[in-house]
């Protein structure tokens, strides 16, 4: 079905492929740079398990960046190659710590990962029996993406449930 050049795959522009998967790259920078500076200033309350949880997700996103910039590559692409347009490009946003306190940057975190899960089941379902080998590799970043947000939310509810059975001994 390959059309002008390879431009098409089965129905699938490969040029709007490629500015989607550009733009979770952009993502997936901004990400890891996140989880690397919060784990760096966070504080409070049970803050060596989310900083082991940070130092984890900040290495599977660049993990990511890197599986991305390969199939952009191999679709005779070109990755963004400054950092000022993963501003520009980036579908997720990224939200530089404003207080340093844990349960705030759990709360960020679980947000930008919401968002992650969008954008890959958005290109999983774009690539779904038409681009296969772009579809495993969004298809593997999702299940670390469901992963992330799952144990994001659970450290949040472990902190939670420890500051309430605090208040609860004080009574
Ligand atoms: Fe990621
Ligand atoms: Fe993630
Ligand atoms: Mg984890």
């Amino acid at each position: 079905m390959a059309k002008k050049g390879n431009s098409i795959i089965k129905g699938i522009e490969i040029d709007e492929l490629i500015s989607l998967l550009n733009r979770a790259y952009a993502d997936e920078w901004l990400a890891y740079y996140q989880y690397y500076i919060e784990s760096k200033v966070i504080k409070g309350i049970m803050k060596d398990a989310a900083i082991a949880e940070l130092d984890q997700h900040a290495a599977d996103e660049l993990r990511h960046a890197g599986l991305i910039a390969d199939r952009i590559i191999q679709l005779g692409g070109t990755p963004i190659l400054h950092p000022k347009e993963w501003f520009e490009k980036t579908n997720c946003g990224y939200d530089a710590p404003k207080d340093f306190d844990v349960l705030n940057i759990l709360e960020d975190a679980i947000k930008g990962e919401q968002c992650a899960i969008d954008v890959y089941s958005k290109i999983v379902d774009l690539t779904q029996g038409k681009d296969i080998v772009t579809y495993d590799i969004a298809s593997q970043i999702l299940a670390d993406e469901v992963e992330h947000e799952e144990d994001l939310v659970s450290l949040q509810e472990d902190i939670l449930e420890f500051v309430n059975n605090l208040k609860g001994n004080l009574r």
